[in-house]
């Protein structure tokens, strides 16, 4: 994709497509969210721990384990399960990051480009 047919984010919003939520990769946690999302699931923190994470290659953080095709645990035919204490690193996605490929993968920027 060339610098002139980039997609401009400013007008971005979700249309809950899931496809970020599909995509191979860590949903890395910040220190202070799984007290959180455990809380949402009415869990025990350790439990969440055991449960649903595993620690990142670099050992730097706790990533969410992923279903068997790929996707995240909490994605459900419904959504996200954690949808109101979902981690930042969903929160951010895409203004502060974003896969390679996003143009053609995510719902929004696929329909933005056949405009
Ligand atoms: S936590 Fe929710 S928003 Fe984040 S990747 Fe998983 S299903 Fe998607």
């Amino acid at each position: 994709m060339t610098e002139k047919n980039k997609i401009d984010l400013k007008d971005f919003h979700c249309i809950r497509c899931q496809a970020c939520c599909r995509e191979k990769g860590y949903v890395r946690l910040h220190p202070e969210e799984p007290d959180a999302i455990a809380k949402c699931l009415k869990m025990e923190v350790h439990e969440f721990i055991k449960t649903y994470t595993r620690l990142t290659r670099d050992r730097q953080t706790l990533s969410l384990i992923e279903q068997p095709d790929g996707s995240c645990i909490f994605l459900t035919t419904e959504g996200c399960r954690i949808q109101s204490t979902k981690p930042l690193q969903c929160r951010n996605f895409p203004h502060k990051w974003k896969f390679s490929e996003f143009e053609i993968i995510c719902g929004w920027a696929k329909a933005r480009r056949h405009k």
